[in-house]
């Protein structure tokens, strides 16, 4: 499997279309599931132009766990962060 840091060697931004700006970071990924919100951190790459965040099938898969948790009721393995209103 490719590491992270060979994804992102090269890589054109989707976003901005500048190569090799990419950088690891761990960032905190938010995924929306339904009217709730799961927030992940994740090792990641970030764009150093635009902030644009590629994931990696590691993140991917961390981000999928999570939310199944969520979509499955088990509470106990998330920490409650707080409520969500909209305006
Ligand atoms: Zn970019």
């Amino acid at each position: 499997m490719a590491t992270l840091e060979a994804m992102l060697e090269g890589l054109q931004c989707p976003r901005c279309g500048r190569e090799n700006t990419y950088v690891v970071r761990d960032i905190e990924w938010t995924q929306k599931v339904d009217v709730n919100t799961v927030t992940v951190t994740v090792r990641a790459g970030v764009c150093t132009n635009c902030g644009e965040e590629a994931l990696d099938s590691v993140a991917t898969r961390t981000i999928q766990a999570a939310v199944d948790k969520l979509r499955a009721g088990a509470y106990t393995e998330l920490a409650h962060m707080g409520e969500a209103y909209h305006a």
